[in-house]
């Protein structure tokens, strides 16, 4: 008899789960089981996530993973598939729902806010239609990627928690196949999307009063996301007040992700409605892709055949979402308010996309003209010149020193100087020259920022290449590290 590890007490299993969802009723998931898989490999934890829940990583073994976030065994509680519809493309899809995914369980983290473990990959469900329930390895690998460098980055982001080898083949179009099947535990503020209400306004369309449900939830999410707002007892009153309160609040926090994914030269690549958090957090990362140059045409899903969702089109494409979103909220909040709560996106936006970039720059306390000036200059910069736009961020972190202060030519001097070069560099001198030395350390420290390395598409294939073929995950493990440096 060979020994086995002591299971009894899992860590993950011992947190205090609070049935924030469940306690909503039936009518917004379906209890699911997780599918049983013949293999269980763990190819990533997510050790930072743990210390978040208050867990000493020491303490939880990678069998334990396996067992909760694999096995999904003695949880005791159950796995909720979510019940949504959404925007696809422009037209309304009311056949979605968590097809390949559950809400595992709801935990507090040490910061006092209440987290989802929401699984991909983890079997059929009422909402599957023809799909298989599977997550691809490689799109389990893509989405610890995306989120970690977007953590990175400082971007209001999900995590990867746990990304488990399953053992099945898969049979994708998108992927040479049979390709390899995993299971993730994603770590985010809410599973509540966008679409969770455009399915209550569907449903009342149809002639049920699902007011009381939109009501119901949305009260859950102020309360639980949105703790600054006070509720009252009379509808009305929140419909004129905590309401427009939550829905101003949320299109501030959209605005401020879209500017963050910009800095960052994200492309999410698919902003249906349903992958819209009612929190405002990124998350749900598929065809994604980090920019390899500005260009604001960049696509990143290959069936995104007119640039819906390209990278420049973020910005006006979740300010739609937002004006959706209107009609089924305009159940029970003051639409006159919502529209008028809408004409402070596009500042707000600006507002944050330019701070973001001056941060990425190593500046967070320039005045407004200034900024503006500064951000407007680089982003010419990368239209003009034919930049690589994670590389240098990059370099500037690397190479930025106090003596860029007393002499701009030593400002990237290797780069080839053309015009829109020298303007850049006089424009970053100015800034610096009446810096001391102090200031200038807290601007090489405010470059941090910068990843070293960032994702881009043949980055992510250079790591893909060894695990296919030889099973080797050295070079993604070391790819993560640099990222996270
Ligand atoms: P996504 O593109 O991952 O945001 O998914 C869009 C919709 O398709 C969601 O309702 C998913 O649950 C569903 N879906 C995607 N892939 C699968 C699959 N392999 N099996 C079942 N449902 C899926
Ligand atoms: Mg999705």
């Amino acid at each position: 008899m060979s020994a086995t590890p002591d299971r009894r007490v899992n860590p993950i299993l011992e947190l205090a789960y609070e049935p924030n969802i469940a306690d909503l009723g039936d009518e917004y998931y379906d209890p699911v089981p997780a599918a049983d898989f013949p293999k269980h490999l763990l190819r990533f934890r997510n050790d930072e996530v743990l210390a978040k829940l208050g867990l000493d990583p020491t303490k939880v073994s990678d069998e334990q993973f396996v067992d909760a976030f694999g096995r999904f065994a003695g949880f005791g509680h159950p796995f909720l598939a979510m019940r949504y519809h959404g925007y696809q493309f422009g037209s309304y899809n009311n056949m979605l729902g968590d097809g390949r995914g559950f809400l595992a369980g709801q935990v507090r983290g040490t910061d006092g806010e209440l987290y989802d473990f929401g699984t991909k990959g983890s079997g059929k469900t009422p909402h599957s239609r023809g799909g298989d329930g599977r997550l691809t390895l490689k799109g389990g690998v893509r989405e610890i990627l995306a989120s970690e460098t977007l953590h990175r980055m400082g971007v209001r982001t999900s995590r990867t928690l746990s990304i488990i080898e399953t053992g099945e083949e898969l049979w994708r179009g998108d992927e040479p196949s049979p390709t390899r099947s995993s299971v993730m535990v994603r770590f985010s503020r809410s599973h509540v999307r966008f679409g969770t209400f455009e399915r209550l306004h569907y449903l009342k369309m149809t002639g049920r009063d699902t007011t009381p449900l939109v009501a119901r939830l949305l009260d859950r999410v102020i309360s639980t996301y949105y703790p600054e707002i006070e509720l009252s007892p009379d509808p009305q009153a929140n419909a004129d007040t905590a309401y427009v309160e939550f829905y101003t609040d949320l299109v501030k926090r959209t605005a401020a992700l879209a500017a963050q994914w910009m800095a960052a030269g994200f492309c999410h690549a698919v902003l249906n409605t349903d992958n819209m958090s009612i929190t405002g957090e990124s998350f749900d990362y598929g065809p994604f892709a980090f920019i390899e140059t500005y260009d604001r045409q960049f696509t990143a899903a290959y069936f995104d055949y007119s640039g819906r969702y390209s990278y420049g089109n973020q910005p006006g494409i979740c300010k739609l979402n937002l004006e959706m979103l209107q009609t089924p909220l305009g159940m029970v909040v003051d639409r006159e308010a919502m529209k008028s709560a809408m004409e402070s996106y596009d500042e707000a936006f600006f507002a944050a996309y330019e701070f973001e970039m001056a941060r990425k720059l190593g500046f967070t306390d320039l005045d407004a003209e200034t900024r503006r000036n500064l951000v407007k200059t680089t982003v010419s910069l990368f239209e003009t010149y034919e930049l690589r736009y994670p590389d240098f961020f990059a370099q500037l972190r690397r190479e930025f020193s106090s003596a860029w202060r007393d002499d701009a030519a030593r400002i990237f001097p290797d780069a080839e100087p053309p015009e829109v070069l020298n303007e850049w560099r006089e424009v970053y001198h100015h800034l610096l020259q009446t810096r001391s030395d102090e200031e200038l350390g807290a601007i090489a420290e405010t470059l941090n920022i910068n990843p070293l390395v960032v994702p881009i598409r043949p980055e992510i294939e250079a790591i893909w290449e060894p695990i296919t073929e030889r099973d080797d995950w050295e070079p993604f493990y070391e790819l993560l590290d640099r990222i996270r440096a």
